[in-house]
């Protein structure tokens, strides 16, 4: 029997604590334990349960209860504090970064993402890149940028994960009830509930719109699930990352067309536009859509604007595992969309193709992302390379370090991940700065300040903590897949709160090879049976859910796990979330990552991790690539970064080299004590990580350098080109076309030199070339000498570029170029000349793919 009609029931709160539900209605609690601990004091072992969800923990309290609590003038005191705290957080004025003429309080970016880590208690993330992105929003609402958050409202969110009895992964899909969380529906400037439909393949998607507070950032959520839309439409906010190719298609029309149409709705005019991952990437193509419909602009000119204040952040280093979809699947959808926009369908496509003369090729959602943002990036240094490598053929004719895709280093949000028994130690020695500044190199110099013996005891207590919090998990684990008694029992002794713990948690997908350490069973179980130097694992990490090989490697794991030699001291922890990693990040003394390299984008766990006084021990991948030292003062590297053909030969050589560590350099050095039973070169390793890495691997740096380097020059750039009309967008894109109808008739001639052909090194070589502009002004273009030592194999090893200088208007288009360059070391040396279009609003000349080489 179904009810007829629902409503939800809360609880009368009495006047005193009223305030409850302001602090429940805003996800500050997460990264502030002022604020937590008012809910988790009321009932520790509620909260809990209740996921740490304070909307559903407040719905849960007896009415009796709260009475008695408002008469607790103690509590009520605590309570008027930690709202006090919220309210001034929330009003704090200033930011350190200038976005001239944006109106005060109005957001100036949009970020779109397909997920979001926020807190345990919104279950809208999947892993790395979810969690990247809620420690965006919480680092922008600490720095006060003008940022709101765009994503989907998930009624499933992404699957839980749980085990059969012989290890195979399955997958559950809870609902979420929305009325009971920390989000309310949102509205518009009129107090109305912001709803707004689309055409979607001739039928009309109805979306409404939630938000969520994260400190001083709104993030707007986009729900399907409506009774108005068809039960194919409802389901396309069910799940993450759930359903076939085509429902992929549609959350991502979702997110990026109807993510722009939600902002219309909702009276937010965001001039810059962040997409992190290509999935949003649609969102550039309706904002050009509406600067041509509601403003008049020509596609050219409507590209231009939104091209010049988008910023593009790509994860995938790996072909495969970017979004691609087939044109007929498109077609029915984009056809005429893109009439919409004067465009052929096949002119249409072209933007998704990396040669858009290929009519074979799919359309692909980081092309797309990429020719629509003129600041792309990966996330991290390696990563910046690889994505150069990987997207060449997007800028054909461009050396790959001219790719115009550049690197800016993911960070950790350390307020969320530092533990609360850390950040008191952090507090005491290092300032309550570590919070508001944890980029300065100053604040984390003091990390010498703090004590060993002090360090150490907060560092064995969270161990502890992880120790007895795995051994509740894996008591819960066993009962559910009805283990023996004895078994179960056994659960409670596993582990020893004093051994060396080792932590590896992550996806399984194959490339993070979590096989890498089980490769010579032998070896492990000699490692971990000594029982003078103890040694211990604990695994967690989900497979996705048609990745049959990921949930082999877990199913190997786990049963080798439960081997009687092993249970004592391997355990698995199934369902990996927030939770789990917070535990974990905090408690090991070792994080673990075995990335087959270079597919590790950046990588956040460790960071998290090292914020935490735990020590690397990694695959030079990712973030780790940038930050170990080779003298492992830093923690460990496995291998040096070398470059293998053969996989299962580099699976075998780091495996030894994994082993070997361990035996030889991780394990006695963590046994060698001290005075007081401390081990002190270890804590020396962890202070010196803490200096180094500390003020570099967290969020604050990254979404300053993305203020820095894209948030403001996009924002004035948009602001430029808005002006008088769209003035300025309309003249670079005549401009543009202009530049690109002139561009195939430039010449280069008689370029020469005024040396022998012996120079010497640290001699200037003066060159001058003649250029034909075809009608071009000078203004127009940036002519450059390319030059650098050449390789064996007659290619430039290295290059430097040198602006050329024009001298002399020779008549009839040309003109003459002079510049100077200086080899700095002995060997061959070489150069050549190239031309690049300029115009004062292009920021990178290299971003309209346009170059001339001398031939
Ligand atoms: C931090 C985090 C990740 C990302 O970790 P990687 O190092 O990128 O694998 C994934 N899942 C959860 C729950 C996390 O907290």
């Amino acid at each position: 029997m179904q009810p007829l009609r629902v409503y939800s029931v809360v609880p009368r709160l009495p006047s005193q604590l009223k305030e409850l539900w302001d602090l429940a209605y805003n996800y500050l609690f997460v990264w502030n334990s002022d604020i937590a601990s008012i809910f988790s004091t009321i009932d520790q072992v509620l909260w809990r349960d209740c996921q740490q969800n304070p909307v559903k923990f407040l719905n849960s309290l007896p009415q009796q209860q709260l009475e008695e609590l408002a008469k607790d003038d103690f509590f009520v005191q605590r309570l008027k504090e930690a709202a006090k705290v919220q309210r001034s957080y929330l009003a704090r004025e200033g930011c350190a970064y200038k976005f001239d003429g944006a109106k005060k309080g109005e957001p100036v970016v949009a970020y779109f993402s397909l997920e979001y880590g926020i807190g345990l208690s919104l279950p809208i993330y999947s892993g790395g890149l979810g969690i990247l992105a809620g420690d965006h929003l919480k680092s922008a609402s600490d720095l006060n940028i003008p940022l709101i958050g765009v994503g989907l409202c998930y009624q499933h969110g992404y699957f839980r994960q749980y085990m059969t009895q012989d290890g195979w992964q399955q997958e559950r899909y809870p609902s979420h009830d929305f009325e009971e969380m920390s989000i309310k529906v949102a509205k518009d400037k009129n107090g109305k509930d912001v709803k707004f439909n689309f055409d979607m393949k001739g039928e009309t998607l109805h979306v409404k719109v939630w938000q969520v507070e994260v400190g001083r950032v709104t993030l707007y959520l986009l729900d399907t699930n409506v009774p108005e839309n068809s039960v194919s439409f409802r389901g396309i906010t069910a799940r993450l990352y759930g359903g076939d190719l085509e429902m992929r298609l549609w959350q991502e029309i979702l997110l990026g067309i109807g993510g722009v149409k939600a902002l219309d709705a909702l009276g937010l005019e965001p001039s810059v536009i962040h997409m992190n991952e290509g999935h949003s990437a649609f969102a550039g193509l309706e904002r050009i859509r509406v600067f041509m419909t509601e403003h008049g602009l020509s596609f050219e000119a409507a590209m231009e604007m939104v091209a010049s204040s988008s910023i593009f952040t790509t994860h995938t280093p790996v072909p495969a595992g970017n979004d691609r979809f087939p044109a007929e699947l498109m077609r029915p959808y984009f056809e005429p969309y893109a009439q919409t926009m004067g465009l052929a369908y096949k002119v249409f496509l072209s933007l998704g193709r990396e040669d858009p003369r290929d009519d074979a090729e799919q359309f692909c959602m980081t092309v797309l992302a990429l020719k629509l943002s003129r600041f792309n990036n990966g996330v991290s240094k390696l990563h910046g390379h690889v994505s150069r490598n990987m997207w060449q053929k997007v800028w054909p004719q461009y050396p790959v370090e001219d790719v115009p895709i550049g690197a800016i280093t993911n960070g950790v949000h350390m307020p969320t991940w530092v533990a609360t028994d850390f950040s008191l130690l952090f507090d005491r020695y290092l300032g309550p700065n570590w919070r508001e500044d944890p980029d300065c190199a100053k604040v984390w110099r003091q990390t010498d300040n703090i004590p060993d013996a002090e360090l150490w005891r907060t560092h064995e207590r969270l161990r502890e903590r992880l120790v007895d919090f795995v051994r509740k998990r894996l008591r819960r684990q066993l009962m559910n897949i009805g283990a023996r008694r004895k078994e179960i029992e056994l659960a409670d002794e596993v582990l020893d709160p004093r051994a060396l713990t080792i932590g590896f948690a992550r996806r399984f997908a194959t490339y993070k090879r979590a096989g890498l350490l089980l490769k010579d069973k032998e070896r492990l179980l000699k490692i971990i049976s000594d029982s003078r130097q103890p040694v211990q694992f604990i695994f967690a990490g989900k497979a996705h859910p048609q990745d049959n090989e990921g949930k082999k490697l877990i199913q190997d794991l786990i049963q080798f796990c439960r081997r009687e030699e092993c249970r004592m001291s391997l355990v698995f922890l199934e369902d990996y979330d927030m939770k789990i990693a917070n535990y974990m990040v905090q408690g090991c003394d070792i994080w673990l990552n075995t990335p087959r390299r270079p597919l590790e984008a950046c990588g956040t766990s460790g960071m998290k991790a090292m914020a935490n006084g735990v020590l690397q021990f990694s695959t030079p991948d990712g973030w780790w690539d940038e930050a170990y030292l080779p003298d492992n003062s830093l923690g460990w590297a496995i291998g040096r970064g070398e470059d293998y053909n053969d996989h299962e030969y580099q699976d075998f050589v780091e495996s030894q080299t994994l082993y070997k560590v361990l035996e030889n350099d991780i394990i006695p050095e963590f046994y060698d004590r001290g005075h007081g039973s401390l081990p002190r070169s270890w804590i020396a390793k962890v202070k010196k990580a803490l200096r180094i890495l500390g003020p570099e691997f967290n969020a604050n740096r990254m979404v300053e350098d993305y203020t820095e380097k894209a948030y403001q020059p996009a924002y004035s750039n948009y602001a430029t080109m808005h002006k008088n009309e769209f003035q300025g967008a309309k003249e670079l894109a005549a401009w543009r076309m202009e530049v690109m109808t002139k561009w195939s008739s430039l010449k280069v001639r008689n370029i020469r030199s005024e040396t022998h052909t012996d120079v010497y090194v640290e001699e200037p070589i003066i060159i001058t070339a003649e250029i034909f502009l075809n009608g071009l002004t000078t203004d127009n273009v940036q002519v450059e000498i390319y030059a650098g030592p050449v390789g064996q194999d007659g290619k430039f090893a290295r290059r430097n570029t040198v602006v050329m200088t024009p001298e002399e208007d020779m008549g009839g288009g040309w003109h003459v170029y002079q510049g100077e360059v200086m080899p700095h070391e002995a060997g061959r040396f070489g150069y050549t000349v190239r031309i690049l279009p300029k115009h004062e609003l292009l920021l990178d000349p290299h971003s309209l793919g346009l170059i001339h080489w001398a031939q």
